[in-house]
């Protein structure tokens, strides 16, 4: 299994700003940093990064980089992958699909539209790839957009033309490629308004982008995520595999089904403890103080962007969107 973990928002250097006294408010949006700061904050090496790659089933393989795990499926049709990481790692993503037996991408799906799972498309503008994303993940690529991830914060540019998805859906999409169907399937805004969970019917596995992190997961609140749609979403995906499907994460370990069964216990844990503080007028900070993730820090890491989307989006007071 992987074991190097990218998370892009842990990564970052997160500066918690101080909360207002007031009830429900939240901090203040820091100024857009450029991407090449961004990309120092995460301590990326865009240059020396090398991919990793795990064959989790017979003609499927994890691809880590910089960015959303990549998963590639390849077979006597050609090659699809899910996400495709940042431009500057495509050259070696596909020097790996040649090396996995595969020659370019006929199929990109987008799990989602932040940077760091789509941008890739702009590499792949110049190619033949159909690249596949739910309708509003495309409309969210159509325009500059600011992604608050408290501490630093990121204004996305529009895609041109040639790296917006050719094919999107509404609701749910069927494909029939290298003997299997692969359902891209869309459950509500969750991690964002746009998000694909892709399900490889015949190999028995899904990648959910980032609806699914090891790690805490980012909410982004300020693009109408939520964490109620986060659980609503993991629980229809739940419903969709079985015991044995493996489990891709937009970042960290591919998992299984009991890995995403207990990440569901976790939100809907800390959903109702964080729910029952706010109703008794709660603040961010106090609620931040209350160390409501105790229980699972030492497996997922630093809770306090989670803990802060997750206020913003129970609370329902995007004071900073
Ligand atoms: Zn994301």
């Amino acid at each position: 299994m992987l074991s190097k973990s990218t998370c892009w928002f842990l990564c970052a250097t997160v500066v918690l700003l101080a909360a207002p006294a007031s009830s429900h408010e939240g901090s203040k949006v820091p100024a857009p940093s450029s991407f090449n700061e961004l990309s120092t904050a995460f301590g990326w090496d865009l240059k020396n990064t090398a991919i990793a790659s795990e064959k989790i089933r017979d003609g499927l393989f994890v691809l880590v980089g910089l960015g959303g795990n990549i998963a590639v499926n390849v077979g006597i049709d050609g090659v699809l992958i899910v996400d495709d990481q940042i431009p500057q790692m495509m050259p070696k993503v596909l020097a790996e699909i040649t090396q996995l037996g595969g020659d370019g991408v006929d199929y990109a799906v987008n799990t989602h539209w932040h940077f760091d799972h789509a941008d890739g498309n702009l590499a792949l503008a110049s190619s033949d790839a159909i690249i596949i994303a739910q309708a509003n993940s495309r409309r969210m690529m159509q325009s500059n957009t600011l992604i608050n991830l408290v501490g630093v914060s990121y204004l996305q540019p529009a895609y041109p033309d040639g790296a917006l998805p050719t094919i999107t859906f509404d609701d749910s999409l069927q494909l029939h490629f290298n003997g299997q169907q692969i359902d891209v399937m869309h459950f509500g805004a969750a991690h964002t308004t746009g998000d694909a969970a892709i399900i490889f019917r015949g190999s028995n596995a899904v990648h959910m982008g980032d609806v699914y992190n090891t790690a805490y997961p980012f909410i982004d609140a300020g693009n109408g995520g939520s964490i109620d749609g986060l659980i609503a979403f993991s629980r229809a995906v739940l419903e969709q595999i079985d015991e044995n499907t493996l489990v891709i994460p937009g970042h960290g370990t591919v998992g299984q089904y009991a890995d995403l069964k207990n990440y569901i216990d976790m939100l809907v844990e800390v959903r109702l403890k964080m729910l029952a503080m706010i109703n008794q007028g709660a603040n961010l900070n106090e609620v931040l103080a209350a160390k409501l993730t105790a229980d699972w820090d030492a497996e997922r890491g630093d809770s306090s962007l989670f803990i802060n989307r997750t206020y913003m989006s129970l609370t329902h007071k995007l004071v900073d969107r």
